[in-house]
């Protein structure tokens, strides 16, 4: 039976395929296909993990001691017969088989079907066995770990297929789509590379780092999809629309044909953007406009250079940071990661801002949740690495090092304060003098900082006395300015980029910088929103950073614009009550 659920589109296109349910706790196994050559081997490897726990639940057994609870000699009873059960075995057995799945994904596949059956199960005592199947996975998954898998994963991008294949091939090498409770922005990042084409999540909002991430992988996602995750089963076929934020469960074959022709239209719109890649990003009356590229990881500087992008202008250089449990990258590795970058950009500019976790960019995954009630207002971004001068300051080393082999701009996310300012300017001074003293060479660098919260904004002419250029973050501006948290489905309504406090504070800043000839840029969510594109030129904005997938939808609206006629409108658009309003006319 056919059935939607609605949740907030965060990356465009149309997504069809078969649902991957992934539990949050088990994200982190590999996702790949093998070659039907390698079925059998897969089997073995699943083999030999359940026969390595049943030995050692047998072992247990055999060295229990005899007054040991009833209850101890019963629960290993029910685990070694889990591991028995047809259920578990046949199932792996025919993920691999019919689906090519890896090992360990087949698995974890499995677990899902079993854990929703017992979910449905009327007997209580029965439901909580549940518990007991995660527990005998994860002890197969662990032994699987010693015994590598004899194909390496491809670093393939999800396989594609038109509506035509769908239809003709139902088994093996269809698309995918990834369908989770949450994924935080380092599990995400870690599909980068991965086989799915598409994503849902039940929570997260549209400027969430998820969203971000996924937005950055161009393929079709739905995040605050609510209840996705129960709804859709392992296997459903799944319409993502990543434009209506819809996701489609069970379609009907006319309604596959129907989202198959929408999917086409989008490519072909690609092919033509495409097009405009060599051309410059000039507005009709003669403004030449930057268009940057976003970055997470120094290899996605490819296809910022493929989108046509004039540089970076934001590297979130958490990225390099999270998900290291407690290993934080040291000078020489963030030096290499920042020179990747920079040779990737081929001389053109690279704008590395200093770490940025907290809120919803946990530095490790499983820490996070509930740490801190407010986590969006608590120790983030600057305030972390003001808090750890020398974490802050191996940073600043290994980005002014980098700066010897191009052009580098450095920035700092979320100040607020001056002393803030002060202190990180401290920092910097202090980084260049231990490299003097160690006799490394380092580079020159503009030094520049987001305007993120409303102080900020505020005291826009501080900031420039200290700074040589500004970079508006938007999804934490708007956040901030409206006591919305950007990660909450619940509130996602009410995260408006369009609000008058928002947009004034925007032009205001675009403005000032104008008068003191000082570089400003919107690098948040609303630099890459077509919608946002002329009332941004027409407040004086002359430079924007986006995800690279965005860059050429954004030219083509710089191409047809004329900033004499913008510049008042958007002065009477901001004037008004209601901006959304006027965006229109
Ligand atoms: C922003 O806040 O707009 C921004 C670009 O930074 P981030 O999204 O990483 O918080
Ligand atoms: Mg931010």
């Amino acid at each position: 039976m056919t059935f939607s659920v609605h949740g907030l589109a965060v990356a465009r296109g149309i997504a069809i395929g078969r649902a991957v349910l992934v539990a949050s706790s088990r994200v982190d196994v590999a996702h790949y296909f093998v070659e039907p050559s390698q079925v059998e081997g897969e089997i073995e490897r699943v083999r030999q993990g359940r026969n390595a726990v049943v030995e050692e639940l047998q072992r247990l057994q055999t060295d229990m001691p005899a007054d040991a609870p009833h209850e101890l000699t019963a629960l290993l009873d029910v685990h070694l017969m889990l591991l028995q059960d047809e259920a578990l075995t046949g199932g792996v057995k025919h993920w691999i088989t019919e689906r090519l799945y890896n090992a360990e994904w087949a698995l974890t596949t499995q677990l899902e079907v079993i854990a929703r059956q017992f979910d449905e199960m009327e007997d209580e005592y029965l439901r909580e066995r549940k518990a007991d199947l995660e527990q005998v996975v994860e002890r197969i998954l662990r032994h699987m770990k010693g015994v590598a898998s004899p194909v390496a994963p491809p670093a393939s991008s999800p396989r594609r297929k038109t509506q035509q294949d769908l239809l003709l091939d139902d088994t093996v090498d269809v698309p995918l789509v990834l369908v989770a409770h949450d994924l935080s922005p380092a599990d995400m990042l870690q599909f980068k590379q991965s086989v799915f084409a598409g994503f849902v999540t039940d929570v997260g909002g549209k400027t969430s780092h998820t969203a971000i991430v996924a937005r950055s992988m161009d393929i079709p996602a739905v995040v605050g999809a609510r209840a996705a995750s129960q709804l859709v089963r392992q296997d459903d076929w799944v319409i993502i629309d990543g434009d209506a934020g819809v996701v489609i469960v069970d379609p009907s074959p006319i309604i596959l044909a129907e989202y198959g022709f929408r999917q086409r239209q989008v490519e072909l719109e690609r092919e033509r953007l495409a097009r405009l890649r060599h051309t410059p990003a000039v507005t009709l009356d003669g403004h030449k406009i930057e268009l940057l590229a976003n970055i997470e990881q120094p290899g996605d500087a490819a296809a910022a250079v493929r989108a046509g992008a004039v540089g970076v202008g934001l590297f979130r250089s958490e990225f390099l940071f999270m998900g290291k449990t407690g290993n934080l990258p040291g000078e020489d590795e963030q030096y290499r990661a920042y020179c990747e970058a920079i040779d990737g950009m081929q001389g053109l500019p690279v704008t590395i801002r200093t770490i940025d976790v907290g809120a919803d960019k946990p530095l490790d995954n499983k820490a996070h949740k509930d740490n801190y009630l407010n986590p969006a207002l608590g120790l983030r971004a600057i305030r972390w690495s003001l808090a750890d001068p020398a974490m802050f300051r191996t940073q600043l080393r290994a980005v002014l090092r980098a700066a010897a082999h191009g052009k580098v701009n450095l920035l700092f996310p979320m100040l607020a304060h001056t002393h803030e300012i002060q202190q990180t300017l401290a920092q910097v001074d202090l980084a260049r003098a231990e490299l003097d003293a160690r006799g490394e060479p380092y580079g020159p660098v503009q030094l520049g900082a987001m305007i993120e919260v409303p102080a900020a904004a505020l005291m826009v002419r501080t900031f420039l006395k200290y700074f040589d250029f500004l970079s508006i973050g938007t999804n934490d501006l708007i956040q901030y300015t409206l006591a919305i948290d950007r990660a909450d489905e619940a509130v996602a309504h009410l995260y408006d980029p369009l609000h008058p406090a928002v947009l004034r504070l925007v032009g205001d800043v675009i403005a000032e910088g104008e008068r003191q000839g000082k570089s400003v840029c919107v690098c948040g969510e609303t630099a890459g929103d077509v919608t946002m594109t002329r009332l941004l030129l027409g407040l004086g904005l002359r430079s924007f950073s986006m995800h690279p997938a965005q860059i050429l939808a954004i030219k083509q609206e710089v191409l047809r614009a004329d900033t004499r006629k913008l510049a008042p409108w958007a002065q009477q658009v901001i004037g008004g009550e209601e901006p959304a309003a006027l965006l229109v006319s």
